[in-house]
């Protein structure tokens, strides 16, 4: 058979119906009816203006900005924010459903639509109200990128290791330093950095600041080649002897750890539902080629495949939703449960991939059926917003803490 039948470049309509046949009742059976109502119009605005350009993201390497700007024309990149800033005022749940979706249509797109959030969330809860609706309005409408920086060569797992220095100075502060592996680095207007006022301090000196992008003394390197998520940018920020002004800071100096760990709940569930969806694409993708080339005859080993991946995926999604609800419900879970939230689901949307590919033998190694292309975008969820061995140092010493006192 020709390859070229098999290229899933569904039109909208086909790509909708598709996608509501894979749809689970055990787990729509818990949503609300506006998550489902956010599930159905990211679906569209996806069908329509996002899964049809990802092979040529992917292939191009130019920037997911359509289809990001789509998804916030639709008002999507606020969900999780109130409406005086711009947002819906939406649940974490229906952030997540809207994730999965994202991610399911083009991985890389979902990375710049969640950096967005990721940005403007430390502003929403550690930032002044006049610096809220300065900064997170535009971020919300697609009008201004922002990038969320953290990792540095030295610093990244342990981020007690930042070299970045924010020095106070008459009015501010005056920034230093560089960060590597930033999303949308090279093109954000604005940039969440974390710095240290005082290296002694440890952990005690990590301050957050709001840093413009078009401040003098912030430099940017070139986009790097990746393994996956080829429509998203990840590049060097350098910061050289930048000036911030004190109402810039995020929370008061040395509370920054604080904003840290505030904001990886939210870009934890982020990681998450990029796993479930990419894992969901590739599942999808793999019964719709099966069926074009085997029609419904499948052998018992094919079958037995397929169901294994359907109730792992069910499971993960399982799972991403009631932390999600979790969250919603109140500020008390453990870093242990994001954690196996953040592990589990993204090493579903891993290991789904490598699994869909084996099922579809070599038609997996195709790009034209995309199963490849999740197996790459899929990988790097496991690296980013904390690696799975620190998820399962989190979880591991969190179960042995709770042993403590035992005899
Ligand atoms: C595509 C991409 C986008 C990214 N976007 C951003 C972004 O927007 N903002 C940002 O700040 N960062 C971003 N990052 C960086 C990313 O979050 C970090 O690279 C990641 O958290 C790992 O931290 P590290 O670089 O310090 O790696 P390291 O900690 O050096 O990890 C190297 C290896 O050692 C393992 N390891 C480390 N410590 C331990 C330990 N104690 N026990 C067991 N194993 C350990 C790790 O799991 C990993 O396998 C991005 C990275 C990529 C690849």
């Amino acid at each position: 058979m020709s390859v070229e039948p098999l290229a899933l470049d569904l039109d909208p309509k086909a790509y909708i119906e598709l996608n509501d046949m894979l749809d689970e009742p055990t787990a729509d059976a818990a949503l609300t009816r506006r998550e489902r109502e956010v599930r159905a119009l990211t679906r569209e605005v996806v069908a329509r203006e996002v899964a049809p350009g990802a092979a040529a993201l992917d292939r191009t390497h130019a920037f997911a900005h359509e289809g990001v700007q789509a998804l916030a024309r639709a008002g999507l990149m606020g969900l999780v924010f109130p409406r005086h800033l711009g947002g819906t005022a939406d649940t974490n749940v229906a952030y997540a459903v809207a994730m999965e979706e994202v991610a399911a249509g083009c991985a890389a797109t979902s990375l710049v639509f969640m950096t967005q959030m990721h940005a403007a969330y430390p502003i929403l809860i550690a930032g002044t109200d006049d610096l809220a609706r300065r900064y997170v309005p535009g971020l919300l409408d697609g009008s201004v990128y922002g990038a969320l920086g953290i990792t540095e060569p030295n610093a990244g797992s342990d981020v007690s290791g930042l070299q970045t220095t924010a020095r106070p100075v008459a009015g501010g502060y005056d920034l230093n330093g560089s960060k590597t592996f930033i999303t949308t680095g090279d093109r954000a207007g604005v940039i969440i950095c974390f710095a240290t006022v005082d290296r002694s301090l440890g952990r005690r000196g990590i301050t957050a600041f709001v840093v413009d992008g078009g401040w003098e003394g912030v430099g940017r390197g070139r986009p790097f080649d990746k393994m996956g998520m080829h429509g998203s940018s990840t590049a060097e920020l350098f910061f050289d002897g930048v000036r911030i002004p004190e109402d810039h800071v995020l929370g008061r100096p040395g509370e920054g750890w604080a904003v840290v760990m505030s904001s990886v709940v939210k870009s934890r569930i982020s990681a998450a539902a990029q796993g479930v969806g990419l894992a969901r694409a590739a599942y999808g993708r793999t019964l719709a080629a099966l069926r074009r080339l085997h029609g419904t005859r499948l052998s018992d080993e094919q079958t037995f495949a397929l169901a294994d991946l359907r109730g792992r995926i069910l499971q993960g999604r399982l799972l991403l939703h009631a932390v999600a609800r979790q969250v919603d419900a109140d500020d008390t879970v453990t870093s242990g449960q994001i954690g196996i939230m953040k592990q589990v689901c993204t090493d579903l949307g891993f290991t789904a991939s490598v699994e869909a590919a084996r099922i579809l033998g070599p038609y997996g190694d195709l790009a034209v059926l995309g199963v490849e292309r999740c197996l790459r975008d899929a990988k790097v969820t496991q690296i980013y917003d904390g690696t799975n061995e620190i998820q399962r140092l989190l979880i591991g010493r969190e179960s042995a803490r709770a042993l403590e006192g035992l005899a």
